[in-house]
């Protein structure tokens, strides 16, 4: 199954998508994961993005819809995948109908976790708080000046997808501020009930 997971920055994506790959094997393609992987091997293409991550904004249409090209045609990715922060505007989202078509797939679900804002800059606190905490190193975009930005860069540019996918009935929404159990099992739920 091909499931898009769609929120804010902070929603939970990367969690439920992580626990999707546990589950049922359709592996997490997290675009912002790449995109960092990239930064930290210096790649060409870390280096041309990596001041844009670290200020929150957008990376091209055409560089991640190259990236998730690249991707999908990975063997793991046969039986379907897990779109975790892809896609994040509309030419991206018409790109991936596009290029799953030219496929002989298609998105199966787009599954919006819904948060209140005030609830992701709490949670992005407390995401710094226990990677420190682990040891780890903070994302550089994970302040909380970067992520209001982020935040703003969601409204404007990726909540549209709402209503692209909305009008042609595609969403299910599922309450995001429940604990990750909660949400992991409306989401089982959500994907077997289909
Ligand atoms: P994420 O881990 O999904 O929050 O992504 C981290 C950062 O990577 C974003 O703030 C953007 O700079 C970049 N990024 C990730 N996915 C996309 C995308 N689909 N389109 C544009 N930029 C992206």
């Amino acid at each position: 199954m091909n499931i898009v997971l769609f929120g804010p920055p902070g929603a939970g994506k990367g969690t439920q998508a992580r626990i999707l790959t546990e589950t049922r094997g359709w592996p997490q393609l997290s675009t912002g994961d790449m995109l960092r992987a990239a930064v930290q091997a210096q790649t060409p293409l870390g280096k041309q993005v990596e001041a844009i991550l670290t200020k929150g904004e957008l990376v091209t249409d055409a560089v991640v819809i190259g990236i998730v090209a690249e991707r999908i045609d990975q063997p793991d990715c046969r039986n379907g995948a897990v779109f975790d922060g892809f896609p994040r505007t509309i030419a991206q989202a018409q790109a991936l109908d596009k290029m799953l078509a030219e496929r002989r797939k298609k998105i199966d679900m787009v599954l919006e976790l819904k948060v209140d804002d005030a609830v992701l800059v709490r949670r992005a606190e407390q995401r710094v708080k226990d990677t420190l905490a682990k040891g780890g190193t903070a994302r550089s975009d994970d302040t909380p000046e970067t992520l209001r930005h982020r935040l703003e860069v969601y409204y404007k540019n990726t909540a549209p997808l709402l209503e692209f996918y909305g009008k042609q009935g595609r969403i299910t929404t599922v309450d995001g501020m429940a604990s990750i159990e909660a949400v992991t099992k409306a989401i089982a739920a959500a994907i077997d009930g289909r």
